[in-house]
């Protein structure tokens, strides 16, 4: 059994090790690397996509440093008209296979393996197992296994249902909504949607947007959510005064909120956030990117439940931890109850023989892992590395979100502290808004004041968000 060797073994080829992988063998130009992964294609869970996702903020800061994604161009028709494109899912799927075909493997330092697993003996030796044939292959790693499956994603059509299916129930992912018009006979009088997350939200849309009654439609959203308003997250110059502008927006907030409830209204007093319903007041927040015209097609859906969970489903009704609720017969209930990223503690990026890229900015899974690959080819020493590389904790509830905001400035500070690691900031497409900001003439007086206002409002930010954590940390534990 012939052994492989490789400088470095990166587990998962999704969206975050794949940007690892492209930075690493820019930054060190005779690493080599061996990518094992379980799924047939480069992508990860873009793999298992319903066929209508798109990204939700633009394709300007997605995929791998080197090789852009999409055309740069506005959309001019549709609910995203007016913004800079959103790749759809087939677009990043197609994009991941061509940066592993015609950017890694070209290299000559890239062996990729499909269909694979990572697997420790009980001796501690790392085999490579085909997972068709089952050949188990041991690799030795010359410097460092990158665990890039951390964020453990799950999508609705490969994860299992929390709550009881009986017999009779129809219970689809929403990649099975766009097939619907092939049993004419059996077509759903009734649409019930589960999960509160941008899955749920996508799947309305798409059912509206086929001409779906919304009268035929039930939503059972548990916590009503805040968005990122997508007109703050856009690259062009032409938005500058409301993605810089935004930032500023953002610090100011942070800086002068009392609380992180307080947090999100003055965010949205400055369009910063959105929610569907502005009677309710929304209790998570999972940094998914709307814009108004998809809030508006979402409030076409009067019949919302909300504040209770789904714990079993029966033919004729649903069971939910408030009661029990008769649906009509025939209903279709659509799951978007998959949790996407798995919230766990942060543990350190940089560990002895590993890394485990997680976000160091949210919500920039493959800035992060692109950023924490710079860090490893050309920062010295664990220590060092892990200075530069906080990871930050992902919010599930509003309180959680001061947090976040403290950890992505930390970061940003010491960022701003490492010269080498700004000048490549500056420059690497991920970041968007640094070439933005340098882009600004002095003779542009609107906008360098506003560039002005930044370093003092992330300090006055910084001390707020500490008091803001404190106080979530206190009603966390209290
Ligand atoms: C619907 C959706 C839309 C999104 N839109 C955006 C967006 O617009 N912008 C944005 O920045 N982010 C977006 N995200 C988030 C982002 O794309 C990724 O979800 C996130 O970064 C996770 O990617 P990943 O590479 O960490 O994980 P994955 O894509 O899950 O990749 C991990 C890989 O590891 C493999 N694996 C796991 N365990 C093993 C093992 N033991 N051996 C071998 N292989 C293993 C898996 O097969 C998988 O391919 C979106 C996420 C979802 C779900």
């Amino acid at each position: 059994m012939t052994m492989i060797e490789s400088d470095y073994l990166l587990v998962g080829a999704g969206a975050m090790g794949l940007a690892f992988a492209d930075t690493l063998l820019t930054e060190l130009p005779d690493a080599t690397i061996t990518i094992v992964d379980r799924h047939g294609k480069p992508g990860g869970h873009w793999n298992d996509a319903y066929p209508f996702v798109t990204l939700h903020q633009p394709s300007a800061f997605y995929g791998v440093a080197s090789l852009p994604l999409g055309s740069g161009e506005i959309d001019t028709l549709g609910l995203n008209a007016g913004f800079y494109e959103l790749a759809s899912g087939p677009e990043v799927s197609g994009y991941f296979d061509r940066v592993m075909r015609r950017r890694l493997l070209p290299t000559g330092r890239v062996r990729y393996l499909p269909m694979s697993e990572h697997r420790m003996d009980s001796e501690g030796q790392g085999h490579i197992v085909s997972l068709l044939s089952g050949a188990e292959t041991p690799v030795k790693v010359r410097r460092k296994t990158i665990d890039s499956t951390w964020l453990g994603t799950t999508v609705p059509s490969t994860h299992t249902p929390k709550f009881r299916i009986g017999d009779g129930v129809r219970l689809v992912p929403p990649n099975a909504l766009p097939d619907l018009w092939r049993n004419p006979a059996a077509l759903p009088k009734h649409f019930t949607v589960l999960g509160a997350g941008k899955t749920a939200m996508d799947s309305l849309i798409f059912l509206l947007g086929a001409g779906a009654d919304p009268a035929s439609i039930t939503w059972v959203a548990p916590r009503a959510s805040w968005f990122f308003n997508r007109v703050k997250v856009q690259p062009g110059i032409e938005f500058f005064e409301h993605s810089v502008g935004g930032q500023l927006q953002l610090m100011l907030a942070q800086g002068t909120a009392t609380s992180a409830a307080d947090l999100f209204l003055r965010l949205e007093a400055c369009g910063f956030m959105l929610r569907i319903d502005r009677a309710v007041l929304p209790e998570m927040f999972h940094y998914a990117i709307t814009n108004e015209a998809e809030i508006a097609v979402l409030a076409r859906v009067a019949d919302i439940i909300r504040g209770q969970r789904v714990t079993a489903l029966e033919a004729d009704r649903m069971v939910l931890t408030g009661g029990e609720r008769a649906m009509p017969p025939g209903t279709l209930y659509v799951d978007c109850t998959a949790s996407a990223v798995e919230r766990r503690p942060p543990v350190p990026v940089f560990q002895p023989g590993l890394i485990v890229p997680q976000m160091v900015r949210v919500p920039q899974p493959c800035f992060s892992a692109a950023l924490i690959a710079w860090v490893e080819a050309n920062v010295e020493g664990e220590a060092a590395q892990n200075a530069l590389t906080s990871a930050v904790p992902l919010p599930d509830g509003i309180v959680d979100y001061p947090r976040a905001c403290l950890v992505n400035l930390f970061n940003q500070g010491m960022w701003s502290q490492h010269s080498a690691l700004s000048a490549w900031i500056r420059d690497c497409r991920l970041d968007g808004f640094a070439s933005l900001i340098g882009s600004v003439t002095p003779e542009d007086s609107a906008r360098m004041a506003v560039l002005q206002q930044l370093r003092p409002a992330a300090m006055a930010a910084m001390a707020n968000l500490q008091v803001l954590a404190a106080q979530a940390g206190a009603s966390r534990n209290g």
